[in-house]
């Protein structure tokens, strides 16, 4: 099926994105949120994003007009759904929130829209019962910064149609992403299930007093010629999130994350150091030492 009108449910950070990458590909644009106010924080959103367009991608203002101009704004889920070949959904990341989402949206949806999730850390077979419809549903998860970090993972559950499926991996390829087809659930998908264990280990190196932060990623970039090594990752990432999952683990009875989470509140948040963000963390921005190419011959 050759998707044309999508809806993007939950204009926030990642929301926002996903509607304007493809309705700058040149789809119509439902945007969904439960409030006005969340609506007028998506519209300033939206011209972050043409700023972004227009640096990285080298986007006209005539292409970004005609991109804001294929979306519509909607707070009644009916509405926004009505003409619907694609439902991506991007409301907070909290059981209960997407629960509710799709089993409200069961009700309003034509029967042969299709329903994504771009949940980061559930399941899609944790909602497929709520959706109504779990053939025509599966996961479509983008990166932050979609516009150039563009990745598409695309996963199912169990009960998805292959068709659905497939007709899916192609939309994000006409959206300018690179398709990258899960064939089983995977929680984390590919790019976590490499990347926590990986910035684990980083943290358990430093925490547990084996080597410090630069050497860490020292290592990690000569030998493998990456252009970054875990703790510059982290920077990027921003050190709230590490922090809150370490807590998580920590409250779970992980008494490694729960060094860890010391760490980061004690070294790092305390001291304002948030990472990238604010041009503090593991290194000092916008120049960081590891992109000195000193630091990797000292
Ligand atoms: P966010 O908090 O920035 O945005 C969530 C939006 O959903 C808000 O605008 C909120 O008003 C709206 N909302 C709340 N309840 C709603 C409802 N019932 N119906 C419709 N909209 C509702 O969150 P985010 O960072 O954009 O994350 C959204 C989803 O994307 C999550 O599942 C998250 O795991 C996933 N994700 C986030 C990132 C990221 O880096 N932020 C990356 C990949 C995937």
């Amino acid at each position: 099926m050759d998707f044309k009108n999508v809806t993007v449910a939950g204009s926030g950070v990642l929301g926002s994105q996903i509607a304007f990458q493809s309705a700058y590909h040149g789809f119509d644009v439902a945007v969904y949120d439960i409030t006005d106010d969340a609506l007028t924080r998506a519209k300033e959103r939206f011209e972050v994003l043409k700023k972004h367009f227009k640096k990285d991608l080298k986007a006209t203002d005539e292409q970004l007009d005609a991109a804001y101009g294929r979306l519509s704004f909607h707070t009644d889920l009916g509405e926004a759904v009505e003409n619907a070949d694609l439902m991506i959904e991007a409301v907070p990341e909290v059981l209960d929130i997407k629960k509710e989402f799709y089993t409200d949206l069961a009700k309003v949806a034509p029967e042969q829209t299709v329903f994504a999730t771009n949940t980061s850390t559930m399941l899609p077979s944790t909602f497929a019962e709520y959706t109504g419809r779990p053939e025509k549903f599966l996961a479509l998860h983008f990166a932050n910064d979609i516009w150039r970090s563009n990745t598409a993972e695309v996963m199912g559950h169990g009960g998805t149609d292959e068709s659905v499926f497939n007709d899916v991996v192609e939309f994000s390829k006409a959206i300018g992403m690179v398709a990258l087809p899960l064939h089983k659930e995977q929680p984390g998908y590919i790019l976590n299930t490499l990347l926590v264990p990986f910035l684990n280990s980083a943290q358990y190196l430093v925490v547990n007093g084996i080597s410090d932060p630069h050497t860490v990623d020292k290592t990690w970039m000569i030998a493998t010629g990456a252009p970054r090594g875990p703790f510059a990752i982290l920077d990027v990432i921003g050190i709230n999130t590490p922090y809150h999952l370490s807590v998580a683990k920590a409250n779970a009875g992980d008494a490694e994350a729960a060094k860890v989470a010391d760490y980061l509140k004690t070294e790092f948040l305390d001291k304002g150091r948030m990472g990238i963000q604010n041009g503090k963390g593991f290194y000092d921005y916008p120049n960081p030492r590891y992109m000195d190419p000193d630091f990797l011959k000292e």
